[in-house]
C-alpha cells in the first residue's frame, strides 16, 4: 500500500503512526477524569505593559534572573511532559516577546514531534518585528490581547502609548500568514464594554478570531468588582445587534471558548465565560511558572516545584513523578463566586494567563 510513496513520505507516515500510537498509550488522566494534554508556560513574569486589571503602575516584585528557569530548563520539562501526554503548548508570560532569544525556543519547540500544537500569547507591542520570524520558526497560531480599539482608551487601560505598535503588528500578523489569528478583549463593564460590537465588526472584513473574555478576580491591579463583569451571554446578545450568530462545532484545539460566526462574516466570534459559566469539567491545562511551578489551576495557589529538582540534579523519573503527583493535585473546580473564593497569591503576569 505505501509502494508508490517516496522514502520521504513512508517516514513521514511511519512517525505519524508512532506518534499516533504514543497518544493512544501516553494518556494523563487527572482524578476527576480529565485527560491533561495542554501545557501553559510562562516564559517571563515582566512585561511592557501595565495593565489596569492585571499590574500597578509601579509594577510588582520581579522574579529574580537566576530563578527564572533558562530555556534549557524548560525544554527538558517539555520533553519529559511530552513523552508523558502533553501534546499542546503555549507560551506566555508577562511578555514572552520580551524575553531574549525567544524565537529560537520556539523553534526548538516546533520540531519536537509530540508537540502537535504549539501557540503564544503576547501583547503585540514587538509583533512587528516578530511576526516574521515567528512564522519562520514554525509557530503557525497567536493570540493577541487587545482590550481597545481606541488609542486613547488603549493608553488609558494600559499605561502605555502602544495602539498603533499593537496594530501594525496585528497587521504584519495577518502579511506573514500566522494563522488563526486571535484577539483576545477583556470585556470590562464601564471601560470598553462600548466597543463590543466595533470588536465583533472586525470579523466582517478581516480573518480575525474575536474573542471576548469574563474579566476575572486575578492579578494586583485594580479591585476586581462583580459589577464589573460583563457576562458572555450580555456579550452575545450586543453581538447579535451586527447580525445573525451562528454556531460553529468546536475541534479538539478549541478549549474553552465557545464559536460563532455573524452570518456573511470572514472571521470569527470566540466567547470564553470563565467566571460565568465556568468550565472546569473540561479542563485540559496545567501552567509552568517563570520560576519552575507547576500550577494545576489559575485560580489555586497550590504550587509544585519542578526547578528545585532540575538544580539539584533530580533525573526524568523524578521530573515524570512530580508531573504525576501535581496532576493528582488539580483541583475539581474553582470556586469564583462562591463564598469558598479567595484570590490568589501570584500575579497572572507571573502566572500566564
Ligand atoms: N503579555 C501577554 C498578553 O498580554 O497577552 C501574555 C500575558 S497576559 C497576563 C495574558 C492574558 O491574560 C491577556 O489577554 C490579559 O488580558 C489576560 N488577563 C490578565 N488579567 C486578567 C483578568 N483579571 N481577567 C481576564 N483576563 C486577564
Amino acid at each position: 500500500m505505501l509502494s508508490g510513496l517516496s522514502q520521504e513520505s513512508k517516514k513521514t507516515l511511519s512517525r505519524r503512526s508512532l506518534r499516533l500510537c504514543g497518544e493512544q498509550n501516553k494518556m494523563l488522566i487527572d482524578p476527576f477524569k480529565r485527560r491533561i494534554n495542554y501545557l501553559r508556560i510562562s516564559v517571563t513574569d515582566r512585561c511592557n505593559l501595565r495593565c489596569r486589571y492585571c499590574m500597578p503602575e509601579e509594577g510588582i516584585p520581579l522574579i529574580s534572573h537566576d530563578d527564572i528557569l533558562t530555556y534549557e530548563e524548560i525544554l527538558r520539562i517539555i520533553r519529559v511532559f511530552a513523552a508523558e501526554g502533553i501534546s499542546k503548548i503555549r507560551l506566555t508570560g508577562g511578555e514572552p516577546l520580551v524575553r531574549k532569544g525567544i524565537v529560537d525556543f520556539i523553534s526548538r519547540i516546533s520540531r519536537m514531534e509530540e508537540i502537535r500544537d504549539l501557540s503564544l500569547t503576547t501583547n503585540g507591542v514587538l509583533l512587528q518585528e516578530f511576526a516574521q520570524d515567528l512564522k519562520k520558526a514554525g509557530l503557525k497560531r497567536i493570540n493577541i490581547s487587545l482590550d481597545s480599539l481606541k488609542k486613547d482608551r488603549f493608553f488609558q487601560i494600559t499605561r502605555r502609548d502602544s495602539f498603533e505598535q499593537v496594530w501594525a503588528g496585528i497587521e504584519e500578523a495577518l502579511r506573514v500568514g500566522l494563522s488563526p489569528i486571535k484577539i483576545n478583549m477583556v470585556a470590562i463593564k464601564g471601560l470598553n464594554d462600548d466597543e463590543i460590537e466595533s470588536f465583533g465588526r472586525l470579523t466582517l472584513h478581516l480573518p480575525l478570531n474575536i474573542r471576548y473574555i469574563e474579566y476575572m478576580p486575578s492579578g494586583n491591579g485594580e479591585e476586581w468588582k462583580e459589577s464589573d463583569l460583563l457576562t458572555i451571554p450580555q456579550i452575545k446578545s450586543r453581538l447579535k445587534k451586527i447580525g445573525n450568530l451562528i454556531n460553529i462545532p468546536s475541534d479538539q484545539w478549541d478549549g474553552p471558548a465557545k464559536r460563532f460566526r455573524i452570518e456573511g462574516a470572514i472571521g470569527e466570534i470566540g466567547l470564553i465565560g470563565a467566571v460565568s459559566s465556568h468550565f472546569c469539567q473540561e479542563c485540559n491545562r496545567i501552567r509552568l511558572t517563570p520560576d519552575g511551578k507547576i500550577r494545576t489551576c489559575l485560580f489555586s495557589d497550590n504550587e509544585i516545584d519542578v526547578k528545585e529538582i532540575l538544580r539539584k540534579g533530580g533525573n526524568d523519573q523524578n521530573l515524570r513523578e512530580t508531573l504525576l503527583l501535581a496532576l493528582r493535585t488539580k483541583p475539581e473546580r474553582h470556586h469564583i463566586n462562591t463564598h469558598q473564593f479567595k484570590k490568589c497569591q501570584r500575579n497572572m503576569s507571573a502566572i500566564g494567563g
